[in-house]
């Protein structure tokens, strides 16, 4: 790989900075063992950017964030700019890189390790071994459709409405995101929809049945989405990756993350349109946020934000071997009974950040020996 792929790297508020070092140290051990070299830029966005320059996401950040090959952020937000106007609250950083880079496609793989099955709410036998992919819209739909807004009625009472469009492309372009990823994974695509009810929807299915054929491989089925979150959680393995709207991948992604039982260990990615030169703008995290309770302790689990940077490496660089080397590493240590806080058992051996990072490179040394 070229030693010129760049790397913004986005340590953000609260425990961000905290499991970011953890990941910084991964990509040391990578650089120096498997030649993954980056060139890595650190810059300022959330809560700690409007500290130092009065805005979240700074002109230098933005600017960085549009020349970088691929985007690796901790967490915005916390207490301290909870009062601060909407427009500068830590969250529009986060929300402007999205924009102004057009990543529309947001990836949220809910894993099960064997290792935490007793951490999901469900019975061990309705998760062990699952492993499906949530793909949402993330830039159209309801939540940004026009018009909008909430209207007085002459009576004084109010009318509130939101409007819910897609266009062909729209649907074409995270369909294929899908139906590609699939055929990398198992060959299977559920899409998602309320084609009973919603017009757009029948549209989206039929866009969806439009793409079909160039995928001659992958499986398209489709679900209306009442019954996609009952199956969620009735037999979430009849899954692969499952393609929705915006809104309905909001609350999805949200039920299957807590499949897995915790927060700390689900990463994600958001990818925007490949460009003329075959580069695709990726922003990748782990889902969970700043964690205000436990910043500063030592306490946050990093695994989330160093799976967050497999995908990276799976997804942007096609670095499969050297992602799978990451995740086989995660998957060691769990089975060696090795927690932090959040995913703590009874009679396992109770870590911090920085021990969770020791023992991630520890393994590292072990299996690529
Ligand atoms: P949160 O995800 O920060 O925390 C929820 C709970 O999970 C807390 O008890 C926390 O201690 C725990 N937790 C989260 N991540 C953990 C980890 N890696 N290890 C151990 N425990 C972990 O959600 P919240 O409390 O609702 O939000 C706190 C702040 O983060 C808010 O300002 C919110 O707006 C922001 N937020 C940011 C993002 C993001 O940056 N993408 C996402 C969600 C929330």
């Amino acid at each position: 790989m070229s030693n010129q792929k760049k790397l913004l790297f986005l340590p953000g508020d609260g425990i961000g900075a905290e499991v970011m070092a953890q990941v910084k140290r991964v990509i040391d051990w990578m650089d120096q063992k498997r030649s993954v070299n980056f060139d890595i830029q650190e810059e300022l966005i959330g809560g700690v950017a409007i500290d130092a320059k009065g805005v979240p996401l700074p002109e230098e950040t933005l600017e960085a964030a549009k020349n970088s090959d691929a985007i690796l952020m901790g967490a915005v937000g916390g207490p301290k700019w909870e009062k601060l106007p909407f427009e500068i609250q830590p969250e529009r950083g986060l929300l402007g890189i999205r924009k102004e880079l057009g990543l529309f496609a947001n990836l949220r793989p809910a894993l099960v390790f064997d290792a935490l099955v007793g951490a999901s709410s469900l019975k061990e036998n309705i998760v062990k071994g699952l492993d499906i992919m949530i793909v949402r819209e993330l830039t159209g739909g309801i939540y940004f459709g026009e018009p909008r807004g909430v209207d007085v009625n002459p009576d004084g009472s109010k009318t509130g409405y939101n409007t819910l469009t897609y266009s062909s492309s729209e649907v074409q372009r995270i369909g294929r995101v899908a139906l590609d990823l699939a055929g990398k994974r198992n060959n299977k695509v559920c899409s998602v929809d309320k084609a009973n009810v919603l017009e757009t929807t029948v549209m989206w299915r039929e866009e969806m049945e439009g793409l079909s054929p160039e995928y001659p491989n992958v499986e398209l089925s489709h679900m209306y989405v009442d019954n996609a979150a009952m199956q969620l959680v009735r037999d979430p393995k009849q899954f692969d990756v499952v393609v929705t709207t915006n809104m309905f991948g909001d609350i999805l992604s949200d039920c299957a993350a807590m499949l897995t039982g915790s927060l700390g260990m689900l990463p994600s990615a958001s990818l925007g349109e490949v460009d003329s030169n075959g580069n695709r703008p990726a922003l990748y995290e782990p889902v969970h946020g700043s964690a205000p309770d436990i910043a500063g302790k030592n306490l946050a689990n990093p695994l989330a934000t160093i799976l967050s940077y497999s995908m990276l490496l799976r997804y942007s660089f096609d670095l499969v071997e050297d992602a799978n080397l990451i995740e086989n590493a995660v998957k060691e240590i769990l089975s060696d009974g090795l927690r932090t806080g959040d995913i703590m058992e009874d009679g396992l051996t109770q870590v911090t950040t920085e021990q969770m990072g020791d023992a991630i490179l520890e393994k590292l040394n072990v299996v690529a020996s």
